[in-house]
């Protein structure tokens, strides 16, 4: 039996640690670096640098790295050792503050988007003291920002970080204005993480899930998801042993591992973290996929994060709970118990409604890769159309506010802000919606369209940014009309009114599978960008460059930089899938098929010499045969497709002949290998099969 609250956060140089570890007056500085941002001397820096190498020593370590966030959407590492020669040939252990502080990876061979034509070729790492050190792999582990020598973020810590400060400021201007002074606003996120496990010495059978993470062939099985019988189900024994091994590791790093439940597909499982601040949220759910994958090889699985390794089930996806709190922690997403805390309540609530109306398009980007483009929209995620779900008790509520009509038909009740309580929402009647990509859960809102690989970050980012910018327009409401002497309430209710009232489209408590919202979301105006290449022109249009610049999240430089790295990362992936589909056609696959027409044409052979009827094996025959040459053309037209495309200089161009020429051609290569595998016999066949895959646990 391990002793949870014994080894939770001991591999963490937490606060307790620090507080154990430095001396006072160094301690203070850091705890003022910490919540304040205030820079740090190098001699306290030096003082924190061997405390935690001492520390790190103890618990094993020898090495120590910055730990930073590329944009290759996962983590990166360059390990050094302590060790520094003496005269004797000894050495000794040591770590400096200038070490501690700042590190200088070779920032070359990280996607910078054009950022390194323009700036130098180096990038610097730089200590983010508000997400403690950690020991991984025998590793001092220091979670650092990387960026170039010209100050441009190389990676989704900066601006994460940024937009943080961003969405603080203006809703700090905005709580003060209601009379709640707090020094800063701390946005939360709670990740609920989905994944799929599957058996290792199958994994390595199939060339396509070593290489691309998901299955590019397979027919569907007899058995999918149609019985409901995995969700919640009992977790089996081997898996029930990686989920108590992988709690057992998180929880060493500090991370909140809570809740764990199969999902709903076979062999798919859900880990929620309990909230946290944004920025630790983000270090913890990078390390936790990481260790997931590393958890599971232990226990001879593989943990599958593609959004969609299986055609036909459910993929996998990323739920982004979201909240903004003061740092006192206070919520403020909770309606409250007093009038003036409800008033409050439903201004920080508009500006969200106002937000998602108004950045559609950036939120979409935000959750755009290849990988989630097998997901959205397909009727086991949320559709591609941005919308929110508020629930019918808040919807009557807010058009109670916009029209003055009743909100409770029995009380006949007209809201009044400033004056009136809310009614509170027990959260069971508002996170019943599963199919709405943005939902009101009660005091938070979940924003269930990022794929299950998804940094979190970028949402983030993007959630804090276009907050910010709506409460900024709130807030310069409000203090002109205190400035002019009108009445509080009134000019907040004025300002919700008139936020509402400019963005109820955005409102959808419906079927957001349907086809109805489809039809009804295209007359609302609203986008609906299907794919990757839809979404990200949209990213750099001239309102966005401007609102990110605006408050300080993103320079030009640094979008157009990120837009570029978007698009290549899409067509690099998508060609990564052709190709390794094209290598297991000619490899696998037809040679396959011949064998297995040679075997039936050998018994036709045998059999006809005994005269017995062998039309059955000439049928067969016929049909494989059949299928095979219309595989052979269709790979012909992918090749040509690839061959083409490859051909396109520009990412952003090629994105598009992805989408409307390769992609196609793809589905028709996996159309006819799908009918071919139900045809072929089992021992004939290449690679093991969705059943196989699904239900060897
Ligand atoms: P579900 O969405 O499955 O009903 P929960 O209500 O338990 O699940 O919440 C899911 C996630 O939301 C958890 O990670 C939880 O910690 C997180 N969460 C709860 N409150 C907040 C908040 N104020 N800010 C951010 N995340 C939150
Ligand atoms: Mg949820």
């Amino acid at each position: 039996m391990i002793n949870v609250q014994e080894i939770f956060g001991s591999m963490v140089f937490n606060d307790a640690v620090m507080r154990q570890k430095l001396p006072k007056e160094t301690y203070k500085l850091l705890r003022r670096t910490i919540d304040e941002g205030t820079e740090l001397d190098i001699s306290a820096a030096n003082i924190i640098a061997n405390a935690m190498k001492d520390w790190a020593i103890e618990k094993g370590a020898t090495h120590f790295t910055h730990w930073f966030q590329p944009m290759t959407g996962i983590t990166a590492e360059k390990h050094d050792s302590f060790i520094t020669p003496i005269d004797d040939g000894a050495v000794i252990m040591e770590f400096s503050g200038k070490e501690l502080i700042k590190g200088e990876p070779d920032a070359s061979s990280f996607p910078s988007g054009g950022l390194r034509a323009t700036f130098e070729a180096r990038g610097y790492t730089a200590w983010d003291p508000t997400s403690y050190a950690f020991i991984k792999d025998d590793t001092l582990c220091i979670p650092t920002a990387f960026c170039s020598y010209g100050g441009e973020a190389l990676d989704k810590k900066t601006p994460l970080l940024r937009s943080m400060e961003a969405v603080s400021r203006q809703a700090v201007r905005v709580l003060k204005l209601f009379g709640t002074n707090t020094a800063k606003v701390i946005s939360t996120v709670g990740p609920e993480q989905e994944y799929f496990l599957v058996d290792k010495k199958l994994y390595e059978q199939r060339r396509d899930l070593v290489i691309t993470g998901r299955t590019l062939f397979g027919a569907k099985p007899p058995k999918g998801q149609e019985l409901d019988d995995h969700y919640f189900g009992t977790i089996k024994p081997r898996v029930k042993a990686f989920m108590a091994d992988l709690n057992e590791e998180l929880w060493k790093l500090g991370i909140f591992a809570k809740t764990e439940h199969n999902e709903a597909a076979p062999a798919q499982h859900e880990l929620a973290p309990i909230f946290t601040t944004t920025n630790l949220a983000t270090d913890h759910n990078q390390l936790t996929m990481e260790i997931m994958k590393k958890v599971a090889s232990r226990h001879g699985l593989v943990c599958l994060l593609h959004e969609k390794p299986f055609a036909g089930v459910n993929g996998s996806g990323k739920h982004n709970n979201w909240s903004l709190s003061t740092k006192e922690g206070v919520n403020l997403l909770e309606p409250g118990d007093t009038p003036r805390d409800n008033a409050q309540f439903l201004t920080f609530l508009a500006a969200v409604i106002a937000a998602v109306d108004d950045h559609q398009d950036l939120l979409r980007v935000s959750v755009a890769s290849a990988g989630n483009d097998h997901r959205l929209g397909g009727y086991e995620a949320p559709p591609a159309i941005i919308s929110m779900f508020l629930g019918d008790e808040l919807t009557e509520i807010l058009a109670s506010v916009v029209y003055d009509t009743d909100y409770d038909q029995q009380k006949k009740a007209v809201m009044e802000i400033g004056v009136d309580v809310l009614p509170k929402f027990p959260k069971d009647t508002t996170d019943r919606n599963r199919t709405s990509p943005f939902a009101f859960t009660g005091n938070k809102f979940e924003f269930r369209s990022l794929g299950s690989s998804n940094s979190v970050s970028g949402p983030n980012i993007t959630l804090n940014t276009i907050v910010a910018d709506e409460l900024s327009v709130i807030a310069d409401k409000l203090e002109a009309a205190v400035a002019a002497g009108e009445d509080f309430n009134k000019a907040v209710s004025a300002v919700i009114k008139e936020t509402i009232n400019a963005h109820k489209r955005i409102i959808y408590n419906g079927d957001g599978y349907s086809k109805e919202w489809l039809d009804e979301a295209a007359r609302r105006g609203l986008l609906n960008l299907r794919t990757t290449p839809d979404a990200l022109p949209y990213f750099t249009s001239e309102s966005n460059l401007a609102m990110y610049e605006r408050h300080g999240v993103f320079s030009k430089t640094e979008m157009f930089s990120r837009n570029e790295i978007h698009y290549e990362c899409y067509c690099k992936v998508v060609n990564i899938d052709a190709l390794t589909m094209i290598d297991m056609v000619n490899k696998d696959i037809i040679p396959a098929v011949m064998k297995y027409i040679h075997v039936v044409s050998e018994t036709a052979a045998a059999a006809g010499s005994l005269g017995v009827d062998i039309s059955v094996e000439r049928e067969l025959a016929a049909k494989l045969s059949d299928k095979l040459t219309g595989l052979y053309g269709a790979l012909k037209t992918l090749e040509a497709s690839n061959a083409k495309c490859r051909e396109i200089d520009e990412y952003s161009e090629q994105a598009f002949f992805i989408r409307d020429d390769m992609i196609p051609a793809m589905n028709a290569v996996r159309g006819y290998v799908d009918e071919l595998e139900v045809m072929v016999g089992k021992e004939y066949w290449c690679f093991p099969t969705y059943s196989e895959l699904l239900y060897s646990i």
